[in-house]
């Protein structure tokens, strides 16, 4: 089943977490020349069109990408995030949002490697054109854990997996506690991020446990929430697990998260938190 759409969602409080998550941890591996590949297994349809209808129907993004567009100054990481925004829309007029496969784009040299996996034949069809000519740019319409299972470690050794599914299914939580631990075995010095939601406090928290229980070094967690979590109206919040953070993440981290929280959040309530599950 694949009735998830990102359009509906794109450029929401939980996408200017996640993405510019996302920029700082490309940031640090471009800190070093040598070349890395990323592997985004859920990538969706690239770049999304906030004066669609999909968009428009939820109106989500003017509570997201809306609000920093509009903000007066902004700390240097959210400034990134902004300006990797900004690249979509030359006039100034925000129109365009870019999903994580165009953001990793933005961020390649010519040496490194993007491999993205979508599934759904229409944001399929949408990515590959929005990635046409792109010669670093691999598109397949392939389920993203069996690729990432059949094309890592990558020949380059340094590089991301992005993995950011839509949790239709009950089941993803504990898919994924599987899956970090089949990735890591076979790629210790990969970088691995899980973006996970935030409704019911219980079940992010027992996904945290188990991947903690898996006896893997090195992993942070960074959650940001705009609203009170076990509310009836939805996701409160959202989190990411990562793997081999580049260095300075969590500190840089600690200070941005609360500044977007500034910006994003629903009403009075409101949390931040990064705290490493396992030391390095
Ligand atoms: N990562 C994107 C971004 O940040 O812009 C958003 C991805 S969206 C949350 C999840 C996407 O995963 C959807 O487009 C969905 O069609 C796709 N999908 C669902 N199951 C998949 C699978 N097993 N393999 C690859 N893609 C899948």
């Amino acid at each position: 089943m694949l009735a998830y759409r990102h359009a509906f969602h794109a450029g929401n409080f939980a996408d200017c977490f996640k993405h510019t998550l996302l920029l700082e941890l490309l940031a640090g591996l471009a800190r070093k020349d040598r070349p890395f590949a990323v592997l985004d297994s859920h990538a969706g349809a690239g770049v999304y069109d906030l004066g669609g209808a999909a968009a428009d129907k939820t109106g989500e993004w003017r509570a997201g990408i809306g609000r920093l567009w509009d903000a007066p100054a902004l700390g240097p990481e959210l400034d990134a995030f902004r300006a990797a925004v900004a690249a979509l829309n030359p006039d100034g007029r925000l129109r365009h949002y870019p999903g994580s496969p165009q953001l990793v784009r933005g961020a390649l040299r010519a040496h490194d490697r993007l491999i993205a996996c979508e599934l759904h034949p229409a944001d399929h069809a949408l990515l590959k054109a929005a990635c046409a000519g792109d010669r670093r740019v691999a598109v397949h319409r392939r389920d993203g854990y069996e690729a990432a299972g059949a094309l890592l470690p990558p020949p380059e050794r340094r590089g991301l997996l992005f993995v950011d599914p839509p949790y239709e299914d009950k089941r993803e939580f504990d898919r994924l506690v599987e899956f970090v631990a089949r990735v890591h075995r076979r790629w210790r010095e990969g970088t691995l991020a899980l973006w996970y939601p935030i409704l019911d406090r219980a079940p992010s928290e027992r996904f945290a446990r188990r991947v903690t229980a898996l006896g893997i070094p090195a992993l942070l967690r960074l959650e940001l929430g705009i609203a009170p979590y076990d509310s009836p109206h939805g996701m409160g919040g959202s989190g990411m697990l990562i793997v081999n953070p580049p260095w300075q993440l969590d500190r840089n981290a600690a200070r941005w998260l609360p500044e977007l929280l500034e910006h994003l959040r629903a009403g009075p309530h409101g949390q931040t938190r990064v705290d490493w599950l396992t030391p390095a």
